[in-house]
């Protein structure tokens, strides 16, 4: 949707998180005084306050008279909630930021990257290297700024989409991305999305036609499975395109690097690497430059973040891993080192079987649990005969002393909670940040 579209256009804001806010901005900004409608559960206690604004509580959106042509909807509201139906059938255009910002003119390229893992790394990546030769580039999106509120003169502009911004995803003929990227898809959001396959759609709505170029993995099974016969693909971790082969990052034939350069840890990780190469390699850069810019790259806080070396022992932060599946990656990365695993956290009914049979291969590994999901991550260890020292701490701060305690010297202590941090802490960053205290206050 053009600016030129919303001018003389009633236009409400549902949601009012981070993005609904920059979009009141975006409109003032281009139509001071203009008179907005805002949605929301409850009015918001801190709200742009520099033009008129009236409000409507979410659930009596039904019960008014609408008096608005067009609603912005903020991602984190369901394109499947009953009120958006409500709103198309009376003739109300529902929209978001992010297709705002689409529409609109500016000088540079766009690159959008979407997938159910590794998003925020391989933006972060591709900004790491694009500055690193030199570019001008701007970060947005699920990421960082609301892309609303980027400024207009880059020479690149990295878009980190969620799943929830591709879902109503539109380009007019002319603005879809240079470069659109699909990471990989994994059954996940199934509350927004209401079913698995809509969540792939929903995906998949990204890389239509118009982009550029478009970017797919090649070892991912579901990827595969979606885009049948699709022609034109830059695919990565693919023989003929940017892969891993063995300790070797290779363009088909050609070397670019060795795995053992590279800051970042984990196959998954040294896999982000493989896609946003490709972007380089479509962008025209010299790929053996860029592999030197990636292998330094050195990582997103909470993710596989090593804290440092104290006190002889190596503490690594994986605070977002909240799945099993993701604290067995995180254990991969260490295989054959002495590891006290932290895990535990809010219960999201994970099945730790997998996990209990991957310890169970590796008895070197130290356990300590606690949280929500301790006592079924030690019922899982204990139905599976793991012979590790497992033992239940009250929460982290205790688990942390308790691992200094039987970590030695050279071995490694990892968080990795395999589950939310909502029961115990904000959020995943205010895990992670405890745990970056914690490993302060060591005394042996
Ligand atoms: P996102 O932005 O998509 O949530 P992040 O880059 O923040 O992804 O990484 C979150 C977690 O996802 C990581 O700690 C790791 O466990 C997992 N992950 C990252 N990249 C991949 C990948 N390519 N494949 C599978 N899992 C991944």
């Amino acid at each position: 949707m053009n600016l030129s579209d919303l001018e003389n256009k009633r236009i409400a804001v549902w949601g009012m998180g981070k993005e609904g806010a920059a979009t009141i901005r975006f409109l003032w900004a281009h139509f001071p005084n203009k008179h907005l409608t805002l949605i929301d559960h409850k009015m918001p206690k801190d709200i742009p306050d520099d033009g008129p604004m009236d409000f409507i509580p979410e659930d009596d959106l039904d019960k008014q008279a609408i008096n608005f042509d067009v609603v912005i909807k903020s991602p984190g509201i369901s394109l499947y909630h009953p009120h958006v139906k409500y709103l198309k059938d009376h003739h109300v255009t529902v929209t978001s930021a992010t297709n705002i910002w689409f529409a609109r003119a500016r000088r540079g390229k766009i690159i959008a990257i979407t997938g159910s893992n590794g998003k925020s790394t391989t933006c972060a990546l591709l900004d790491h290297i694009l500055k690193g030769l030199g570019q001008t580039v701007q970060l947005g999106g699920n990421i960082g700024k609301p892309l609303l509120s980027l400024s207009q003169n880059a020479d690149y502009y990295i878009a980190e989409l969620s799943s929830y911004q591709t879902a109503d995803i539109y380009f007019a003929p002319g603005q879809a991305p240079d470069i659109a990227v699909l990471l990989n898809l994994f059954p996940e959001h199934i509350q927004w999305h209401k079913t698995h396959a809509q969540y792939y759609a929903d995906k998949g709505n990204l890389i239509q036609a118009g982009c550029g170029s478009v970017v797919l993995n090649h070892t991912d099974a579901l990827t595969l499975e979606k885009t049948p016969g699709m022609s034109g693909v830059n695919w990565f971790n693919d023989p003929e395109g940017i892969h891993i082969n063995g300790e070797l990052i290779q363009f088909d034939e050609k070397i670019l690097g060795n795995i053992t350069d590279i800051t970042l840890l984990g196959r998954h990780n040294h896999e982000n690497i493989c896609a946003a190469l490709t972007v380089c390699q479509i962008l025209g850069f010299d790929l053996a430059e860029c592999f030197k810019l990636a292998a330094t790259y050195p990582g997103l806080p909470h993710r596989l973040e090593n804290l440092g070396l104290i006190k002889g022992r190596t503490y690594i932060n994986d605070s977002i891993s909240t799945t099993p599946e993701a604290t067995i990656a995180a254990l991969k990365c260490f295989e054959g080192r002495n590891i006290t695993l932290l895990i535990g956290g809010q219960n999201r009914q994970q099945d730790f079987t997998k996990l209990a049979l991957y310890i169970k291969h590796h008895p070197e590994i130290n356990i300590i649990t606690s949280y929500e999901t301790g006592p079924k991550i030690c019922m899982a260890l204990e139905a599976h005969d793991v012979t590790s020292y497992v033992t239940e701490a009250t929460g982290l701060k205790s688990g942390v002393k308790c691992a200094q305690k039987i970590t030695p010297k050279n071995g490694i202590i990892l968080l990795s909670p395999a589950a939310p941090s909502y029961d115990g802490f904000n959020n995943y960053e205010h895990r992670g940040e405890s745990f970056r205290l914690f490993s302060q206050n060591t005394r042996s």
